[in-house]
């Protein structure tokens, strides 16, 4: 993480912040899966975030998911979180959980019940306030659903 990446989030509340840094500087899930089932590569050419996403499918379930490549602060941790969030979840759970990200990241109102469904991903909240960084943050889940297809590439352009 350089200077320039953390005076980025200043201005996110504090504790949103936090939790961002802290997966930003240590990811989770952040290694290549063996035979993955799906597999997608997303780039964001306003930033230079590149993040690989592949996924492990049992019957109707994400059994594993997992990243490589390289973001910003937001991207990582975005990518990071969504690995956990989306694992040992239905398909269809984990699908819902990406409308429900990109809503909390492009719409002011969250509908009923989306905050809680939403969990830690709250944190990202704070990244409406700047529409560049809006796609930094939903670029792994951009990812994520054309992984699950395993779908080749995605560009936020
Ligand atoms: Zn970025």
């Amino acid at each position: 993480m350089t200077q320039h990446q953390a005076d980025d989030l200043q201005d996110l509340d504090d504790l949103y912040q936090q939790v961002i840094l802290d997966h930003g500087r240590r990811p989770r899930n952040f290694r290549a899966l063996e035979k993955a089932d799906g597999k997608a590569e997303g780039f964001n050419p306003l930033c230079g975030d590149r993040v690989t996403i592949e996924v492990k499918l049992e019957g109707d379930r994400v059994a594993d998911a997992a990243f490589t490549g390289k973001g910003c602060a937001i991207c990582t941790a975005s990518a990071s979180m969504l690995t956990q969030a989306v694992k040992g979840k239905p398909i269809a759970e984990a699908r819902r959980l990406f409308e429900e990200f990109h809503h909390l990241l492009t719409d002011a109102a969250a509908q009923d019940g989306e905050e809680e469904r939403l969990g830690k991903l709250v944190v990202f909240a704070g990244v409406r306030k700047y529409p560049i960084r809006v796609k930094c943050a939903t670029l792994p889940w951009h990812t994520f659903k054309v992984a699950l297809e395993d779908g080749g590439k995605v560009t936020t352009e």
